[in-house]
């Protein structure tokens, strides 16, 4: 078994030797409307598979609606997205399908406070995929220990801190083995001493060759996780480049803007 068999075991989604070089997600094109106000322009951009890409920028430049065009929680005005070779379908089956291509890590977690931790876990792979709720049960608390919470299978949401919360929503997302795991500030809601402890478990997810969208506004796991940092402002990438040169020379009078207000 070579390394890259390994992870490939280890994380769906992992390159392996047999791994076409297409990019995992591929936009091009892509405008977005909401009404008359165009929140993206001309999109473009390649995610390979096992790639981290951070996508930083002010408030309102379209971070969050890329994400969710990607998953499909929006429709795109036009312009193409394409999740393993397929472009995104436009409705019905193939649309549940490809919400299970493309996790999503949401700001605010979105649990399901009614249900335990587990239940929050196996919902989709059973009501969606038709897994098995054994086996759903199963991977589901390794999953959990994976996480580092092997022992809340039984709590509720609200009896976990935030990221603790947020830790579950990671393994949610996991339990339909995405190909591409999206994070839309996965840590901007939570109290300063839980941030890093989430992050923790994301930089784990990337090491294991995870293919990872990661909005985020912690320049310091852009710069020591991503494999790329993209800049957005007003609709649009402004720059993609690997960290390193980013931080070095952010290559846009926009980008040194921003970077000089979060840094
Ligand atoms: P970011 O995540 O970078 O803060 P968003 O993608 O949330 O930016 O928003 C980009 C722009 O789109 C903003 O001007 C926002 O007000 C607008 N917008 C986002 N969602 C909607 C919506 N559902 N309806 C109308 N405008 C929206
Ligand atoms: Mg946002």
């Amino acid at each position: 078994m070579t390394p890259s068999d390994a992870l490939a075991d280890a994380v769906p989604g992992a390159p392996s030797d047999q791994a076409p070089r297409t990019p995992l997600v591929r936009i091009r094109g892509v405008n977005k409307h909401f009404g008359g106000v165009q929140v993206l322009h001309d999109v473009d951009l390649d995610v390979h598979s096992g790639e981290v890409v951070a996508v930083i920028g002010p408030s309102g430049s379209g971070k969050s609606t890329l994400c969710r065009c990607v998953n499909r929680l929006e429709t795109i005005s036009s312009g193409t997205i394409e999740v393993g070779g397929v472009p995104l379908p436009a409705e019905g089956r193939a649309l549940s399908k490809l919400r299970a291509e493309a996790g999503m890590v949401f700001q605010s977690f979105n649990l399901f406070a009614h249900l335990t931790v587990l239940q929050n876990i196996t919902l989709a792979p059973v009501k969606v995929r038709g897994v098995a709720k054994a086996e759903a049960q199963e991977r589901g608390r390794r999953l959990l220990a994976r996480v580092g919470l092997a022992d809340k299978a039984d709590a509720h949401p609200a009896q976990l801190s935030g990221g603790q919360q947020q830790r579950v929503a990671i393994a949610r997302a996991l339990a339909m083995e995405p190909s591409v795991l999206l994070c839309d500030e996965p840590t901007s809601a939570l109290d300063p001493e839980m941030i890093q402890e989430v992050l923790d478990v994301l930089a784990e997810l990337a090491a294991e060759g995870m293919t990872m969208i990661v909005v985020t506004h912690e320049m310091g796991f852009a710069r020591k996780v991503a494999d790329r940092v993209v800049f957005m402002d007003a609709g649009r990438i402004l720059t993609s480049a690997p960290p390193a040169e980013f931080f070095a020379d952010p290559g846009h009078e926009r980008a040194a803007d921003f970077l000089s207000k979060v840094l």
